[in-house]
């Protein structure tokens, strides 16, 4: 493969338009939307408006006369035609990790019987925590346990209440197969709570037609929402009228300018909200999503893979001594490689302007993000790579020096 055959593949790209919907830094190769996607060139000017006009201008009024209000509801309907759900059943609201909780605690509370809730060894660990602490604050023996993938079917028995997974790991990028999963689950009488964190706006997700009962997703991530952007959670409608949340705020109540004495449940997915939604950052998230619903995902799903296949290909072809930790067979939109010294290595390449990022202990991870990821960045970027490697530049005491966010 050449140089020259990447730069073809690009311009028999279907979505390389996409790529001036974005405000990439020059002399940046961007393989770090998996964790948090970049600036969309619309959003500035919105979130300007937002702040000046609707905020400024508009002071309180704007609650009705901006929208405000539906804010939530009207992205969540939005990230609802990525995920295949139906209109009404997803909400943006607070982060991922406590969207978790809320699910987690109102699950649990469907399945009184049960005591376990069964997840992947290797889930992003908030995914763990959260359902350590709610098992602690219970108090009535919950378990969580945890299993390798392989071994998911084999534990979903009797005794377990959730299931709780990420389509995605972040880690190693593998790909569960949530049809199997899903139906497995209800088959023992379990339910399931899907983190959609590195699938919604990477992959075609059909929440529905999977008959999932609950889900949760990340903003900032694939849905280039901003750093901090709110998350967004799913609830089968068969099941919205049971759902019993462990916070019940106002904004989550029947009728919340009645200002009633008493609490009293919304109708439908409303009432998993909390509090008051951050509009400017909803309204940032909005940019995000308007752009992840121009672009066909069967598309982005194909040149994801397609990338990932690209991008090994020339990993294997420089000969870089590295181990590919992403199974290539069921994976989501990165791939993972180990090196011993992935934390230098890849402060190396981000010095270098080659954005991934690095996980504990030896993983260097790439996004592969079709929207605006171009083949010939693949290129340079393997290429970087290959020359910090051969150099051993990385050996620099500077390059190991931990920073807070790696
Ligand atoms: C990124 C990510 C999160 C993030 O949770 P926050 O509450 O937004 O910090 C949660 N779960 C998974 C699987 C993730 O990848």
């Amino acid at each position: 493969m050449t140089r020259d055959d990447l730069a073809a593949m690009d311009a028999a790209d279907a979505l390389s338009d996409m790529r001036a919907l974005f405000d990439l830094p020059d002399g940046v190769i961007y393989l770090d939307g998996n964790s948090l996607g970049p600036l969309p060139a619309a959003a500035p000017a919105r979130i300007a408006s937002v702040v000046s006009q609707e905020w400024g201008t508009g002071l309180i009024r704007s609650w009705n006369d901006h929208g405000w209000i539906d804010l939530a509801a009207r992205v969540g309907d939005k990230i609802a035609r990525l995920v295949g759900a139906a209109q009404g059943s997803v909400m943006v609201a607070d982060s991922t990790s406590v969207n978790i909780f809320k699910l987690l605690s109102a699950a649990l509370r469907m399945r009184p019987e049960r005591r376990v809730i069964l997840s992947e060894a290797g889930n992003f660990p908030t995914d763990l925590y959260i359902a350590e602490g709610l098992a602690d604050l219970l108090g009535r023996g919950h378990t969580l346990r945890t299993v390798a993938p392989d071994d998911i079917l084999g534990a979903i028995g009797p005794d377990v209440a959730v299931v709780m997974l990420t389509q995605v790991n972040y880690h190693t990028g593998h790909l569960l197969d949530m049809a199997e999963i899903t139906k497995a689950a209800h088959h023992a009488g379990a339910l399931v709570i899907w983190d959609l964190a590195h699938s919604a706006g990477a992959l075609p997700v059909e929440l529905g037609a999977l008959d999932v009962d609950l889900a949760v997703g990340c903003g900032y991530k694939f849905l280039n929402g901003g750093p901090g952007a709110p998350a967004f959670l799913y609830v089968a409608p068969r099941l919205q009228a049971e759902m019993r949340y462990p916070i019940t705020g106002w904004l989550g109540h029947a009728a919340p300018f009645a200002f009633e004495p008493g609490y009293r449940p919304a109708h439908g997915v409303v009432r998993a909200v909390v509090g008051t939604p951050p509009v400017i950052s909803l309204s940032a998230l909005e940019v995000g999503v308007d752009i992840a619903l121009c672009a066909d995902l069967g598309l982005v799903r194909r040149k994801s893979l397609h990338m990932g296949e690209v991008f090994t290909n020339l990993v294997a072809q420089a000969g870089l001594d590295v181990a590919l930790v992403t199974p290539m067979a069921a994976r989501g939109s990165q791939i993972s490689l180990s090196h011993p010294q992935a934390y230098a290595v890849m402060q190396v390449l981000i010095e270098r302007g080659v954005i991934g990022d690095f996980r504990a202990p030896d993983v260097l991870r790439f996004g592969m993000t079709p929207l605006y990821t171009r083949y010939v960045d693949l290129w340079d970027a393997v290429w970087v790579l290959a020359d910090v490697l051969a150099s051993g530049v990385w050996r620099e005491e500077r390059f190991s020096v931990r920073r807070a966010v790696t």
